[in-house]
């Protein structure tokens, strides 16, 4: 049986997504390192706007993801998310 760690390193959007879903099948086995505080960097200052559009076909599809991701969030965790 395979007892090893995964270290995620960075607690921005990306590194907490890949957390909740390892941490998810891993459990404690999973961790993750912020060097200061969660959202540090780029995601701190996000509009916090899910793009719905793009010209190209596979940034569309990635879109399309993004948003059936936080509307599984939302239900999830009853977190605040406005479509307009
Ligand atoms: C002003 C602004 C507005 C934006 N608005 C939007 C928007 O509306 N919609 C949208 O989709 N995108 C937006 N973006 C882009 C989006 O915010 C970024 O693409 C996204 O947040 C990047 O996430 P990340 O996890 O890759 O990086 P980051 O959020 O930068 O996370 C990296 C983390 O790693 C940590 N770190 C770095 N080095 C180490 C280390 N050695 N050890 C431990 N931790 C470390 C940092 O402290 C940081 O917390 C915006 C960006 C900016 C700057």
């Amino acid at each position: 049986m395979n007892t090893g760690r995964i270290v995620i390193v960075g607690g921005g959007i990306v590194g907490a997504a890949i957390f909740h879903r390892l941490a998810a099948e891993y459990g404690s086995r999973v961790l993750l390192l912020e060097r200061s505080i969660p959202a540090f960097g780029a995601t701190g200052f996000s509009g916090g706007i899910l793009r719905a559009f793009h010209t190209d076909p596979a940034l569309a599809a990635d879109c399309a993801l993004g948003l059936t991701a936080y509307a599984r969030l939302v239900r999830a965790h009853g977190a605040d998310f406005a479509v307009n």
